[in-house]
């Protein structure tokens, strides 16, 4: 479904993704771990051209794209086919959660109003916030906002939903109510790429687990390779420190 390979990314002089590879296949879910600074927001943003790699190549499906030498059209088409959850969820506080919900669909998509407001319900109801629609961001809480992060995502119908730390902003109590939801999506057999720092979600969920530092990928595998029997020195550490 996903395939990276050899990305590399540096901001000014700082290497930031020193060559990364990563297969995710059609409904797994991949659970990338590591230390703040790794990499792991940058490898995601590069996933749908947030911020472009500088090498390496993104295959969607069948799609071969060189990221050095991308048109602008494929960009959209990417965007099209992955979805975005942002850690700060990013709701336009001027609109409500339907809105909100719905603003690409119309305006990038160009999909008629009422079949977005049909399909923006729909996605809401999904998420648990059905009698939210109306609702403004400032009145709904942390969890209730990223839920609506989540229903944005899925209403597009992606091929992938990147996931950026979606629940480290929320109050403990709120974590649950979206990883309930992130758990239904799996449920769904949706293709999904979560940076996060749940172990018990990854754990339960994850088809295979990244471990990132510095730019690399040091070691994957299932959740009990990675997280019973890791290997490298770095993911030793890693896990002593929070699990
Ligand atoms: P992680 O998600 O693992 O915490 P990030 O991908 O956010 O790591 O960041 C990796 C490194 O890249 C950090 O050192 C960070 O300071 C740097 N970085 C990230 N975004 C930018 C940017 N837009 N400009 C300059 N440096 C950045």
């Amino acid at each position: 479904m996903l395939e990276l390979k050899h990305i590399q990314k540096a901001f000014g002089d700082k290497h930031v993704l020193k060559d990364v590879s990563l297969t995710v296949k059609k409904g797994q879910v991949v659970v990338i771990l590591g230390p703040s600074g790794s990499g792991k927001t940058t490898l995601l943003r590069t996933i749908n051209f947030l911020d472009g790699a500088d090498s390496g190549e993104i295959v969607l499906d069948q799609d071969h794209y060189d990221v050095t030498r991308i048109a602008k059209r494929d960009v959209l088409a990417i965007r099209k086919r992955t979805a975005f959850v942002f850690q700060r969820y990013n709701l336009f506080q001027n609109k409500t959660a339907l809105e909100n919900v719905i603003e690409g669909l119309v305006t990038a998509r160009k999909v008629p109003k009422v079949e977005a407001i049909t399909r923006g319900k729909a996605a809401l109801a999904k998420v648990g916030l059905a009698d939210r629609v109306d609702f403004y961001p400032s009145q709904l809480s942390g969890g209730q906002q990223q839920r609506v992060g989540i229903a944005r995502a899925i209403v597009i119908k992606p091929d992938v939903i990147l996931f950026d730390e979606p629940t480290s902003a929320l109050d403990p109590e709120l974590i649950d109510d979206v990883l309930d939801v992130m758990r239904d999506l799996v449920d769904d057999e949706m293709t999904m790429v979560v940076v996060t720092h749940e172990m018990s979600f990854a754990r339960d969920v994850a088809s295979q687990v990244v471990f990132m530092a510095e730019g690399n990928v040091v070691e994957k595998g299932t959740p009990a390779q990675i997280f019973e029997h890791p290997q490298e020195a770095r993911t030793k550490q890693f896990l002593a420190r929070i699990l």
